[in-house]
């Protein structure tokens, strides 16, 4: 990979590559479903990282923004690793998800429970 984001403008698809050269991809040989293992957790870590930051502005009345954003990031980097590993260009996911929305609030579904609305 010899692609390397801009420190100003970078875009989803961009960095989603990028992150190949940031993963530490060295053990996948010998067990192909540890990095995506690895993954997964991560990406479940860094939620709940989110959700302390949420939950402490709830609590004590204030949040570190700094702090919040990095952890958003950190959530964005294991979801890029994950769309990547799968092949999904993530702008595709993006617009998947648009698409899927766009086509709930066209049917009076976006809120209620359920992946198949
Ligand atoms: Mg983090």
């Amino acid at each position: 990979m010899t692609f390397v984001p801009a420190k100003t403008t970078v875009n989803i698809d961009e960095y989603a590559f990028w992150t190949e050269d940031m993963w530490f991809s060295q053990d996948s040989d010998q067990n192909p479903y540890r990095s995506l293992a690895i993954m997964a957790i991560g990406l479940g870590g860094e939620a709940g990282e989110v959700q302390e930051h949420i939950k402490k502005e709830i609590r004590d009345g204030k949040i570190d923004l700094d702090a919040l954003k990095k952890e958003l990031g950190d959530v964005i980097y294991y979801w890029a690793r994950i769309c990547r590993h799968y092949g999904f260009q993530p702008m595709d996911v993006i617009q998947t998800n648009v698409n899927k929305l766009l086509d709930r609030l066209d049917r009076g579904t976006l809120r209620g429970d359920g992946d198949n609305r």
